[in-house]
């Protein structure tokens, strides 16, 4: 009788160890991603086509299929109402200068911020790239690959609002009007290039990962160590194992990752474009008959004082009735913040500080866009039709130093959400391996030391495709 029990309890136990193996095995994985964003999906998807065992970790869940995310133009719907189930709705630190917080929307949700940004694809130039290692020819590659597989796009008909607004910025900054802006350090365009096809976005996640890539949704990562994440699954704390590494392609929740695991300075060097809105008043029927799935009338890349591409300048018709917003976004801002942990708890924000404006170079090269680029366009733009006057700022405000500071202080509303910079310091900029964590990467936006002065989805696409080029090396 005792050898009886003795033998069941032997294979209870073996049993037992057998289960504990496969079971481990299963959650051991060759390369962990965590987020399923621009960075993220391509990254995963290069390593899974090599044939390594991958698992993609998103803390948010799949709502692609909801109209309001499937349409790329109810992007305005979105920022306004910053819906808790896709939208990590963050704020700042209270803003000193411009005495507000900002805040700011991040895609919480399978796709990361594609599948809830304004799907404009915006090309940096070579030298943004090439802080981080990527040269001329080789950015081409990537780039030549990413357009094909997002199906990047542009309207192919110009609306009236769009064409009177490229000729009035020819006129008073004698940039040319191309249809491929892409293609131009500086240029003005009515074709808006878009990751969308037939209105509906191209989300990274859907082109890289669904069908192919394990992916893991609402699984938040907290912590990683080398070789394992720490996350919590649908509100259960889980270990995760990596055999060869971890990559973090979380944007600007990498950073928070990193501290939570212990890497001190890993918020600092926040880099964040700024941006002001104007109004002109403007004929309604002008907006037609353009695609209505363009996401803006125009676009335009235009230099500041140093002849670099300093300045976005996008014009959007008729979200306001009869009125055209031109956005004034400086991009290349010099003023540097931080972000930081104040707390171990890994689901509280970390205290973002943008230091909007902070570096008074950034004040000037604002004014210096107001002045040369937005009041000439704006009389070139009155000449070539009456009914277009910008309501503000008005010639003595322009005129007047402390009058124009006054109002783009209270005018910057926007972090335009292109983060990037946040974990430059503390990785090898040329592979994305974190300094004191072996076997540790970070492969989004967050890496780059200077700002982008593309968008950050571009950027961050082609960073995750790079950094999954290193791996494979
Ligand atoms: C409203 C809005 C409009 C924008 N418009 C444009 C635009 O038109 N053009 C442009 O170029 N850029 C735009 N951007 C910015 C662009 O979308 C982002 O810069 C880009 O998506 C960054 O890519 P990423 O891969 O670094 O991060 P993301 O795409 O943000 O992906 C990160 C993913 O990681 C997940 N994640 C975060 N923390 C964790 C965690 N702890 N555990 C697991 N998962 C986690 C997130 O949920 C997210 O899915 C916009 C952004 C927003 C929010």
């Amino acid at each position: 009788m005792r050898k009886r029990i003795f033998i069941a309890v032997c294979i209870v136990i073996i049993l037992l160890f057998v289960y504990l193996c496969i079971h481990s095995s299963r959650c051991e994985y060759d390369y962990i991603v965590i987020g399923s964003g621009a960075a993220g999906s391509v990254l995963a998807s290069e390593l899974h086509k090599a044939g390594y065992r991958v698992i993609v970790l998103e803390a948010g869940g799949d709502y692609n299929c909801l109209p309001l995310l499937k349409k790329a133009t109810e992007i305005q719907n979105l920022v306004l109402n910053q819906e808790p189930a896709f939208d990590w709705r963050e704020v700042t630190e209270y803003q000193d200068n411009i005495q507000k917080q900002l805040t700011w929307a991040g895609g919480r949700v399978y796709g990361g911020g594609p599948a809830i940004n304004g799907t404009f694809w915006l090309e940096g130039t070579p030298d943004i790239y090439e802080t981080i290692g990527i040269k001329g020819a080789h950015l081409e590659k990537i780039r030549q690959f990413l357009r094909t597989e997002l199906e990047i796009e542009a309207n192919t008909v110009a609306s009236p609002v769009g064409m009177k607004c490229c000729k009035a910025i020819n006129q008073a900054s004698n940039i040319p009007i191309v249809n491929n802006y892409n293609e131009y350090k500086f240029a003005c365009s009515p074709y808006i290039q878009v990751t969308q096809k037939n209105g509906k976005r191209t989300v990274g996640s859907k082109v890289f990962l669904s069908g192919k890539v394990q992916t893991l949704l609402h699984c938040t990562a907290l912590k990683v160590k080398p070789h394992s994440v720490k996350v919590l699954h649908k509100g259960i704390p889980k270990q995760i194992r990596a055999k060869h590494e971890i990559i973090l392609s979380a944007g600007i929740h990498s950073n928070q990752i990193l501290q939570l695991s212990g890497i001190k300075n890993a918020g600092s060097n926040a880099i964040d474009a700024v941006g002001i809105e104007v109004f002109f008043t403007m004929p309604p029927t002008d907006n037609t008959p353009s695609d209505p799935n363009a996401p803006a009338a125009f676009y335009a890349y235009l230099p500041g004082s140093s002849g670099q591409r300093d300045f976005h300048f996008v014009g959007k018709a008729n979200i306001i009735p009869g009125l055209l917003t031109v956005g004034v976004v400086l991009i290349r801002t010099e003023s540097r913040g931080e972000a930081q942990i104040t707390t171990k708890d890994p689901l509280t924000q970390a205290e973002v500080n943008l230091n909007v404006l902070g570096d008074e170079s950034d004040m000037q090269a604002m004014m210096y866009g107001i002045r040369t680029h937005l009041i000439p366009m704006a009389l070139a733009l009155f000449a070539i039709d009456n009914n277009y006057i910008l309501l503000a700022p008005d010639a003595p405000t322009v005129n007047d130093d402390a009058a124009l500071r006054k109002f783009i202080l209270a005018n910057v509303n926007s972090t335009v959400h292109n983060f990037a910079g946040t974990c430059s310091q503390v990785v090898d900029l040329k592979t994305g391996k974190v300094k004191c964590l072996p076997g540790v990467r970070v492969a989004d936006a967050s890496i780059l030391p200077v700002p982008t002065n593309g968008g950050t989805m571009e950027t961050a696409y082609v960073i995750g495709k790079y950094i999954s080029e290193r791996i494979l090396c």
